[in-house]
């Protein structure tokens, strides 16, 4: 595996390659867990050749002491990208990425970037469409691979692909998750021996809202008893619970079985975001 530190090597080893071999590509920040290995060694199956990216993206951190908390495991970490097949990592330095002085561009997602995640997290979107775009424009991937764990991400990056018809495919893949079912996120390692607990809630919730949907209770009795958990689990606090179209977003009056369900759910525990969701295929 070859460690590429620099916008234009990462551009001549592509041009090499591109025509000849299949590309797919693994953006992720690093502290790399089981959910990233998945990703990457479903990339290796699909594709001749893998790239990975590690590149802790200061514009989509809306609150400065979580960038500064990110864990950052570079040697670590490309042990195990090489060790899971990756055959380039991408290491840029964030002075070469946004070497711009003052970027004047802005996306703007319409209703995607008004719930959930954008709520909460203003700007995050932003931060996201403009590292993802500088990579796929830097690395030219034919397929490129995220996680159904940050399920909204992938949905505003669909669009951006979609809607500026983006040469390349996009692959949403299933959420890794600890033994307790808690999602694997870089995060989780700031979790302490309490927290780590009580941060089961998360997908404990999660499956239990599932199965009250899936025997016919309505969308607000879901809601309303999650809320209750939650107001009875003293650690963890409650961001958003929606309930929503997979696809699009859209909230749901009641459960509909001609789509994909994904319920959603955010908060905090001992200090430390997390997200997570489970889709009701239809
Ligand atoms: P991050 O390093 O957190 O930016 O994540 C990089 C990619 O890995 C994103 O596409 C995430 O959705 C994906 N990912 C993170 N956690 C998991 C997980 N537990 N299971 C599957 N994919 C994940």
């Amino acid at each position: 595996m070859q460690i590429v530190d620099n916008i234009e090597s990462m551009r001549e080893i592509v041009r090499n390659l591109k025509g000849r071999s299949t590309i797919g590509f693994v953006p992720t920040m690093g502290a790399l867990h089981e959910g990233h290995l998945s990703l990457i060694r479903t990339c290796n199956k699909e594709n001749d050749i893998t790239i990975c990216s590690i590149f802790v993206n200061p514009t989509q951190f809306n609150n400065s002491e979580d960038l500064k908390k990110y864990p950052r495991e570079l040697d670590r970490d490309c042990d195990l990208l090489e060790s899971n097949g990756c055959n380039y990592v991408f290491v840029p330095r964030e002075g070469e990425i946004y070497s711009k002085a003052n970027p004047v561009i802005q996306f703007g997602f319409g209703y995607l970037d008004e719930v959930m995640e954008g709520k909460y997290r203003p700007g995050h979107f932003n931060g996201v469409a403009t590292i993802v775009l500088k990579l796929f424009n830097i690395v030219d991937p034919d397929k490129a691979y995220f996680g159904q764990k940050d399920l909204q991400q992938f949905v505003v990056i669909k669009s951006l692909v979609d809607e500026l018809d983006f040469n390349l495919q996009l692959r949403c893949m299933p959420i890794v998750r600890e033994k307790d079912g808690l999602a694997m996120s870089s995060r989780n390692m700031r979790l302490k021996d309490e927290s780590r607990k009580v941060a089961q809630i998360f997908s404990a919730s999660l499956h239990r809202a599932k199965a009250l949907l899936l025997h016919g209770d309505s969308i607000r009795s879901v809601k309303e008893k999650l809320q209750q958990e939650f107001d009875r689990e003293q650690g963890a606090n409650l961001e958003y619970f929606e309930i929503v179209n997979a696809q699009d977003l859209r909230p749901l009056g009641k459960a509909d079985d001609k789509i994909n369900i994904a319920l959603c759910i955010a908060g905090y525990v001992g200090g430390v975001r997390l997200i997570d969701n489970v889709i009701i295929e239809k």
